[in-house]
């Protein structure tokens, strides 16, 4: 890189970096004003059955201590403290199946239920996630980078996976190496879609039927492939309850970041429309990724 690019990217960086500090402030000035005075008031029992034409699906990434710059990270105390809320609650978290069969086939479920969500398939989440989920006996489904297995210690491995798989874990796909599908020709969409399946089923041996779009991005040529594939339903990470107004192939899911505490964390699985700030993470991850793109 020369000189001056360097020096470009440094000052790019900078102005980033300053944004988003002045995004971060903004954002907690409107969250405690508006967020904490929404107080939910209504209490569910938790036996009701509900036929639900919205869920909430928590999406999760990192569950780790470390102290990196990862923003989408829950530390291990929080998410503990998350997944104990539920059962204590008497909340019901859903099987992917369970998920599908009341989503799109209108089968009822308790009132109380959520579909737990991990994207990315970090070594975290086996080490530190699944244990939890265990613990409390609770379902979650993973959506995993197929060409990250086994790479280094970042990531999870094979046989981590597919012990999840056979102790319940639904394991479903996230693409072979995440990209924006939306920027990708439909024979590319074709290929990723189709190869992360295939690599997940042959490490599991079950059927993968479901997809995270990575970032969220997709076109009509995603559900196009989609569909060719066999795949029953897909996810999005736009911030909301689950619901059919999109479709089965875009489905919202509800961010799970660390600055939230357990009254947030109240709002977005008791409330269908819990508070809706525009989060600076996501201004911030943008602004990370079009750096990158420009070099
Ligand atoms: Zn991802």
């Amino acid at each position: 890189m020369s000189k001056f690019k360097k020096i470009l990217l440094i000052i790019i960086t900078i102005i980033v970096i300053a944004s988003c500090l002045i995004l971060v402030k903004d954002y907690y000035k409107n969250y405690k004003n508006v967020a904490y005075s929404k107080e939910v008031t209504q209490e569910s029992t938790g036996k009701d059955l509900n036929v639900s034409n919205k869920i909430p699906v928590l999406m999760y990434h990192d569950i780790n201590n470390d102290k990196n710059m990862n923003l989408m990270k829950i530390d291990k105390k929080s998410f503990e403290e998350q997944m104990k809320y539920l059962k204590d609650n008497n909340y019901n978290t859903l099987t992917i199946d369970q998920f599908y069969d009341s989503i799109i086939n209108g089968k009822k479920v308790p009132k109380k239920s959520v579909l737990i969500t991990f994207d990315d398939g970090y070594e975290d989440h086996y080490k530190n996630a699944y244990p939890v989920l265990k613990k409390y006996n609770l379902h979650a489904t993973m959506f995993i980078i197929t060409d990250y297995l086994d790479k280094g210690t970042l990531y999870l491995k094979s046989n981590e996976l597919k012990e999840m798989s056979d102790n319940g874990i639904d394991i479903e796909s996230h693409t072979t190496n995440h990209p924006y599908l939306d920027k990708l020709t439909y024979e590319e969409q074709l290929k990723t879609l189709q190869n992360s399946k295939s690599k997940l089923e042959d490490i599991c041996k079950k059927s993968v039927r479901f997809v995270a779009y990575p970032y969220g991005a997709y076109n009509t040529n995603t559900i196009k492939a989609d569909k060719k594939l066999g795949y029953m339903m897909a996810f999005t990470t736009k911030g909301k309850w689950a619901d059919l107004n999109k479709g089965a192939y875009a489905l919202n899911r509800i961010y799970i970041f660390p600055q939230y505490d357990l009254n947030n964390f109240k709002d977005r699985i008791d409330n269908p429309s819990y508070s809706q700030i525009v989060h600076p993470i996501k201004a911030i991850e943008e602004a990370y990724y079009s750096i990158l793109a420009w070099y």
